[in-house]
C-alpha cells in the first residue's frame, strides 16, 4: 500500500516498456500498469496451435538504424522474414511494393526507362500543376501514375481510412517504396510462404488477409493455420485504437491536447497515440530512447 515509485508507466506498449526498462536500468523504481491482460500493446502476439497470431494486425519489424537494431536484438532473436505482399485487384494479382514486376504486369514494359516514361505520361495527363502534392491522391499520381493509383491505392486507401484520398495527407503514401528494379524480396526456400495479400479494390470490405504462420516460415501445427482479415472501422469510444488519422481536423485537435500536455511537466506522453504519429515500431523505440536521454540528462 505504501509503495513509492519514481515513475508510474501507464501502458505496457513499446514506448512504455522501453522507457520502464531504461529507467529501471538507471536504478529508478518503476511501476508499469496495463489495462489489458497482456503486455506489448498492439504488437502483442498470442500463440494458437504453435502459431504466433498477431492479435491487433500484423507487425513486421524493419529498420535501417543500426542502433535500434542492436537495441532490439538484446531482447529477442529475429528471423529473416521479408515482407513481399501481393495485391489482389478484382482477381488479378500484382506484386507489391510498386516495382518493375508491378509495372511489367500492368503495362508489359521491360525496362526502368519504359516504366518511368509511362508514369511520366500519366502524371502529365493528370495536370497536377507545379505545387507540392496537397493530398494522398496527388502524391500517389505524382509518384506512380493514375493506373496504379486507381487499381492498387485508391480503393484500399479509402476503405482503410474511411475517407477520400483527397482528404488524406500525402505522407501516408510515401511510406511505400517505388522501385525501378525487379525486386519483390521473395525468398528462395521451398517452404517460404507469403503472409500478406492486400485487396486493393473498393468493394471487398477488408483491406488485407494475413496468414500468420508464414511470418515464421510455416512454424506450428502442419494441419492448422490461422487467417485474419482486417476490416477497417471508424473508431468509436470503447473500440481499440489502431491508427492515428492525421487529417487536418485531428492534427488541430491534437495540438490542443499537446498544449495541455505541455502544462504537465511531471507527465511524459509517448507512443503512437500519445504523440499522435503514424509511427512504425522502430520509430517508437527511437522516440522512447530520445525521451530517456533527455529525462536522465536533466534529472538527478
Ligand atoms: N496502400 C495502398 N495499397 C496497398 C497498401 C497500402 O494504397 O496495397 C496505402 C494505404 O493508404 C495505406 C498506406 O499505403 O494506408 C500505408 O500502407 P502500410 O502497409 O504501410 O500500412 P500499415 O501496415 O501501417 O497498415
Amino acid at each position: 500500500m505504501n509503495e513509492q515509485y519514481d515513475y508510474l508507466v501507464v501502458g505496457a506498449g513499446l514506448f512504455g516498456a522501453v522507457f520502464a526498462h531504461e529507467a529501471a536500468l538507471r536504478g529508478k523504481r518503476v511501476k508499469v500498469i496495463e489495462k489489458r491482460d497482456h503486455i506489448a500493446g498492439n504488437i502483442y502476439t498470442k500463440e494458437v496451435a504453435g502459431i504466433q497470431v498477431h492479435q491487433y494486425g500484423a507487425h513486421i519489424f524493419h529498420t535501417s538504424d543500426r542502433e535500434i537494431w542492436d537495441y532490439v536484438n538484446q531482447f529477442a532473436e529475429f528471423n529473416r522474414y521479408t515482407n513481399s505482399p501481393v495485391a489482389n485487384y478484382k482477381g488479378h494479382m500484382y506484386n507489391l511494393p510498386f516495382n518493375m514486376n508491378t509495372f511489367s504486369e500492368l503495362w508489359g514494359v521491360r525496362t526502368p526507362a519504359e516504366a518511368a516514361a509511362k508514369i511520366a505520361e500519366q502524371r502529365a495527363a493528370a495536370n497536377l500543376g507545379d505545387h507540392q502534392p496537397r493530398n494522398l491522391e496527388e502524391q500517389a499520381i505524382a509518384l506512380i501514375g493514375t493506373d496504379i493509383y486507381k487499381k492498387l491505392i485508391k480503393g484500399y486507401t479509402e476503405k482503410q481510412w474511411g475517407q477520400k484520398a483527397t482528404d488524406l495527407p500525402a505522407f501516408i503514401i510515401r511510406r511505400l517504396p517505388v522501385r525501378y528494379t525487379y525486386d519483390n524480396n521473395y525468398f528462395n526456400d521451398t517452404y517460404q510462404g507469403n503472409a500478406v495479400v492486400n485487396y486493393t479494390d473498393a468493394e471487398t470490405p477488408y483491406t488485407r488477409v494475413i496468414e500468420h504462420k508464414h511470418f515464421e516460415f510455416g512454424k506450428g501445427d502442419a494441419d492448422q493455420t490461422v487467417i485474419t482479415r482486417e476490416f477497417p472501422a471508424n473508431w468509436q469510444r470503447g473500440d481499440e485504437p489502431y491508427y492515428p488519422v492525421n487529417n487536418q481536423t485531428n492534427n488541430t485537435l491534437y495540438k490542443q491536447y499537446a498544449k495541455l500536455a505541455a502544462a504537465e511537466p511531471q507527465v511524459i506522453f509517448g507512443g503512437r497515440l500519445g504523440q499522435y504519429r503514424y509511427y512504425d515500431m522502430h520509430q517508437v523505440i527511437h522516440a522512447a530512447l530520445v525521451t530517456v536521454a533527455s529525462e536522465f540528462a536533466t534529472t538527478k
